[in-house]
């Protein structure tokens, strides 16, 4: 057995989740209630439920979604300036899979591509570099989308082709940090929390220590967790013990890549390419020094100066019914709306938290559905 296979052993799993529940139970006792905690990343909510844990502690403990679906929490106002590039003749825009469906205010990059614009799919920033220096009379514009994961691989990018000159190669960056969105989320009096299972790709980049605020600032238990069923029930385990020896720290249970400081090369990449800037989330409204932009040393790789990509105008619309925004606030589940698998399909997805393969709804309407 290999180190890793030990975090999707069966029999160990079936214990530890003995050892879980039966804590979760004393817990729910002493609160009067179940436990509620949020898991902050997209990767785990499909993880969650894929193993069917919501529905195996219900009643003892709720796990609720968070903001951490970068295409779920791309603004409307952000994908209006993606839709107007994509309109700009000459330009090619390359994107990941998901953005494509993603609606805006008048438009989605799908729709755009179906009237004759010439949108892409990359699965690396780098193929999009490629490709714009096998079509040099194209501006090729990469969609930088994504979290401190995302960023360093862009940076990279950028670095590459101005090594290599390339200068029809540009970026848009609709980047966003992660620890100012939980600080966003947690600051709403409404929000009735215990704990929080934080993100383990993106602890990796920015380290374990740039989630203590959540202890000094807001006196919650947290922990830092893999992705594989061992890694989701020990950080369960982790944030009940918290709970039940009245403890509150940030644990990091994912230490087989997490580290205190974090992935030291990939901040000073991010660093040298970009600044925080306030960015306005979907759900969550502007967030001070959440977003990146491409620092100034950058303009000639940055879209939004390149081709002079007015902002568009904010536009808090919601498609109606649509609880995208109580969902990624931790808020409402997706089977408490009233759209949820009747009108709101992957098929036809109504808000993007059901687009994403990452989107809280469209995990729940996968594995959670008839449960
Ligand atoms: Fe929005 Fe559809 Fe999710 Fe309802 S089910 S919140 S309409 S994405």
């Amino acid at each position: 057995m290999s180190p890793l296979d030990r975090f999707c052993d069966t029999e160990l799993s079936r214990k530890l989740m003995g050892r879980v529940a039966a804590l979760a139970d004393e817990v729910a006792e002493r609160l009067g209630r179940p436990a509620v905690f949020i898991e902050v990343c997209g990767t785990h909510t499909v993880a969650i439920s894929r193993l069917g844990l919501r529905s195996l502690l219900a009643g003892r403990v709720e796990l609720r979604s968070g903001p951490g679906c970068p295409v779920c929490v791309t603004d409307h106002q952000e994908i209006d300036m993606m839709v107007n590039l994509a309109r700009l003749p000459g330009v090619t825009v390359g994107t990941f899979g998901d953005m494509l469906r993603v609606p805006g205010s008048r438009s989605s990059l799908e729709r755009e591509r179906a009237g004759g614009a010439d949108v892409r799919i990359f699965y690396s920033p780098l193929d999009a570099v490629a490709f714009a220096e096998a079509n040099p009379e194209r501006e090729v514009v990469f969609l930088g989308i994504g979290f401190e994961t995302t960023a360093p691989v862009v940076a990279s990018t950028l670095m590459r082709a101005r090594l290599q000159g390339v200068k029809n190669f540009s970026i848009f960056s609709a980047h966003k940090l992660i620890p100012p969105a939980i600080r966003a989320v947690l600051s709403d009096p409404e929000l009735k929390l215990d704990g929080l299972i934080l993100p383990g790709h993106v602890s990796a980049i920015t380290g374990r220590r740039a989630f203590d605020f959540i202890v000094k600032e807001y006196g919650l238990p947290s922990v830092i967790s893999g992705f594989e069923p061992m890694d989701i029930l020990i950080a369960l385990h982790e944030l009940l013990l918290q709970l039940h020896r009245g403890e509150a720290r940030v644990a990091n249970k994912y230490t087989r890549v997490v580290r205190e400081e974090g992935n030291l090369d990939a901040r000073k990449r991010i660093a040298e390419c970009f600044e925080e800037v306030d960015v306005p989330w979907r759900g969550l409204g502007v967030i001070p020094e959440s977003g990146l932009s491409l620092r100034e040393t950058f303009r000639d790789f940055d879209a939004r100066f390149k081709l002079n990509i007015e902002p568009a105008p904010p536009t808090p619309l919601y498609p109606p019914g649509c609880a995208c925004k109580e969902i990624l606030r931790g808020k409402l589940l997706p089977t408490e709306c009233r759209l949820f698998s009747n009108v709101c399909t992957p098929v036809h997805p109504v808000g993007p938290c059901m687009v994403s393969s990452e989107g809280a709804c469209a995990a729940y309407y996968r594995f959670e559905r008839f449960s």
